[in-house]
């Protein structure tokens, strides 16, 4: 971070603007908006600035720029077309250990302006550290489109609200549940809006009054194959809500950079020489942080209900009561067959797809008969050191030779690795891929050679 983010308060604070021009120009009319004493130092105006000057809202000096200005300003904007005076009047500033900013030339500056966006109180500022201002421009498009007008509205309401919230509830989790019902609310947004005062009041009064639960919830989520745009917008919620995040190695770390920063977070997953924590534990571990009131949120890569032993943790938590719920993600399978160009279903190769366990041993044999049969797609999860055992087993129960798989690894990350082949090759491509691996079996492997795009 080369460059600190800092609000200030220029209400009434001297800041002297050198330049006349229309770049001056924009500058003048943010800093009239933040209520600066502004000066103005310029040989020649754009006729704003003399509109400005009369209606007694900032001081002209028309003069060149002579350090001695700089004297008992708070900040300096070197807003001219000349490069050379651009340069001193960041020296001088400089030399005064006052912050200079210098419009288009961060590399002169000791300050930057960002891009923002203003819904005041609410002020959303973005900077690309100078070397990129069209991307921070862009970034700014986007989330004053996503960011509903009001929002200010209600921040300004919160601000209200403060000291009665921080007598009313002990903590900081209690404080932050009433906060983030007050944000979510589905009308109070609206109601304020619309200025009705007295509505507002009497909704906010029902929120009060609500009592906050008072023990714990479990929510299973879904994190998706890797990528995490993959995520579904209610996960994000709930992970950015949780006081604690239980996940695995499955779990991509882009994902977990979006967890809330403040979240606990406990890792259950296989490290390196170390054997993964047993289920029980991780059932034992759900319960224990959601009896302690907390809200916790169990991370799983994929989807929670396939292949994820989700169940199994849910049934853990009804025999004691705790409040559960799931949000779905997407599945290997589809991260997989979407980033290798491999349709799972085709209407000339395949009508239908299986999910199948590669840990064949483990869990049973599979009807394998039912799994050589034409016009399907098959999927093994969990199947890469099983390899062999699948190749041969199906080669027994009559499936061609030549019937395309391929190895998705790592799908949908930038790791991602695909291994193409036939059946009877399937174990030797196995040999080449790492963990998690994913196993597709079916005519339609063979469309990736067109469809391929990531
Ligand atoms: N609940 C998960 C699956 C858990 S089982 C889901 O819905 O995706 C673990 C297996 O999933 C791994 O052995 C591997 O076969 C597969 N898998 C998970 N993520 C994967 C990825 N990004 N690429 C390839 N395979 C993956």
């Amino acid at each position: 971070m080369n460059w600190f983010p800092l609000f200030c308060d220029l209400r009434h604070k001297a800041v002297l603007l050198v330049g006349g021009g229309d770049v001056a120009e924009r500058k003048a009319r943010l800093l009239l908006k933040a209520g600066a004493d502004l000066r103005v130092c310029a040989t020649r105006f754009s006729s704003p600035f003399y509109e400005w000057q009369q209606a007694g809202k900032l001081t002209l000096l028309e003069t060149r720029f002579a350090p001695e200005q700089i004297d008992g300003c708070w900040l300096v904007i070197a807003a001219t077309d000349s490069k050379e005076v651009n340069q001193y009047v960041s020296d001088s500033a400089e030399a005064r250990r006052v912050f200079c900013n210098v419009v288009d030339a961060p590399a002169q500056a000791s300050a930057i302006m960002p891009s923002v966006v203003d819904r005041s109180p609410l002020l959303i500022a973005i900077s690309s550290s100078g070397d990129a201002p069209v991307m921070a421009r862009l970034l700014r498009e986007k989330i004053e489109a996503l960011l509903p007008q009001h929002l200010g509205k209600v921040a300004a309401w919160a601000g209200s609200l403060r000291p009665r919230v921080k007598t009313t509830f002990n903590g900081t989790g209690q404080r932050r549940r009433f906060w983030e019902k007050l944000f979510q609310h589905d009308r109070l947004a609206q109601t304020l809006a619309n200025g009705d005062q007295h509505r507002a009041e009497k909704l906010t009064e029902a929120l009060f009054q609500q009592p906050l639960a008072e023990h714990g919830e479990v929510v299973l989520v879904g994190a998706g194959p890797g990528d995490a745009g993959l995520m579904t917008l209610k996960g994000l919620q709930q992970i950015q809500q949780a006081d604690v995040v239980v996940y695995d190695r499955l779990v991509s770390d882009e994902v977990m950079e979006l967890v809330r920063r403040d979240a606990e977070r406990i890792f259950v997953g296989k490290r390196a020489g170390y054997h993964c924590v047993p289920q029980e534990s991780i059932n034992q571990i759900l319960l224990e942080q959601a009896k302690l009131g907390k809200r916790v949120v169990r991370l799983k890569g994929g989807d929670p209900f396939i292949f994820g032993r989700g169940a199994e943790e849910l049934e853990a938590l009804t025999d004691s009561g705790i409040p559960f719920s799931v949000v779905p993600g997407i599945t290997a399978a589809s991260g997989c067959s979407a980033y290798s160009g491999i349709p799972l279903t085709h209407r000339d190769y395949a009508q239908s797809v299986r999910l199948v366990t590669g840990h064949v041993q483990k869990e049973g044999s599979l009807d394998w008969q039912n799994l050589a049969a034409e016009k399907q797609t098959l999927v093994f999860y969990m199947g890469l050191t099983q390899a062999p055992e699948i190749e041969r087993q199906l080669l027994a129960h009559g499936m061609s030779g030549e019937m395309p798989v391929a190895l998705v690894e790592n799908g949908t990350s930038t790791r991602q690795r695909v291994f193409s082949g036939r059946l009877d090759g399937l174990a030797s491509l196995a040999a080449q891929a790492q963990s998690p691996s994913l196993i597709i079996v079916g005519r339609v492997a063979a469309l990736r050679d067109r469809l391929r795009w990531f």
